[in-house]
């Protein structure tokens, strides 16, 4: 008996709005959920394991990658490049995993454009200025690269509108159980082009002009 179909769940966030800590908590809770594991260029960090948070390639590796048609979509964030392997992906799916694909809005619209039946859904933080206090409180990057981040993320936060849903995570149980409900496919809350929706993202950009 074949089955039934896993479903694609894109997530993005500028960075700093824990979404990370979201991926991880909706995983554990439900085992219909698998991560997928992206590859990226970037140097490992201290507490990341390679194979687990990402696989770390060199540049010449994910040039032949690219170039082979592995990757479902890529993109250059900051100074390094991403991309989700393809076949991964497609096995995890086939298997009837709904796949979290956690990754920028660049890659986002490749995968809505490839694979429009996805789910995507954009968190955000509460408002610009907890983005600012989350970035320093992370304390694993210098001063000059938070600043750049935090510009960098009020430049991703205006691509919420491209996304099906918002997830606004301000106490991590609501954005959990929120997150938990959109991505299978049970709660329709907080629907991109409804003017609840509007408003609460008003909300979240006019914090940090004051
Ligand atoms: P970090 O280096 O802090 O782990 O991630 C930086 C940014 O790269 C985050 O916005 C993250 O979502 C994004 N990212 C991680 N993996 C991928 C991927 O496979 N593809 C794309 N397009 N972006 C990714």
């Amino acid at each position: 008996m074949s089955k039934r179909r896993g479903r694609l769940v894109v997530i993005s966030a500028p960075s700093g709005a824990g979404k990370t800590t979201l991926v991880r908590g909706l995983i554990d809770r439900d085992p219909r959920f698998e991560f997928s594991v992206s590859y990226t260029t970037r140097d490992k960090r201290p507490t990341e394991t390679d194979g687990e948070d990402y696989h770390f390639i060199t540049k010449d590796a994910f040039e032949r990658l690219r170039k082979a048609g592995e990757f479902l979509e890529f993109a250059q964030v900051f100074d390094n490049f991403y991309a989700t392997g393809r076949p991964a992906v497609e096995s995890l799916l086939a298997k009837g995993k709904h796949v979290i694909v956690e990754i920028d809005w660049q890659g986002a619209q490749q995968v809505r454009a490839r694979l429009p039946e996805c789910i995507s859904i954009f968190i955000v933080p509460p408002s610009v200025r907890a983005l600012e206090e989350r970035l320093r409180s992370r304390q694993t990057d210098s001063d000059a690269v938070i600043r750049r981040r935090l510009q960098d993320s009020i430049t991703d936060l205006s691509h919420w509108d491209e996304f099906d849903y918002i997830v606004v995570n301000d106490d991590l149980g609501t954005a959990l159980d929120e997150l938990a409900g959109i991505a299978s496919g049970r709660l329709r809350r907080n629907r991109v082009g409804t003017a609840r929706t509007a408003a609460i993202m008003d909300r979240v950009m006019a914090t940090g002009a004051n």
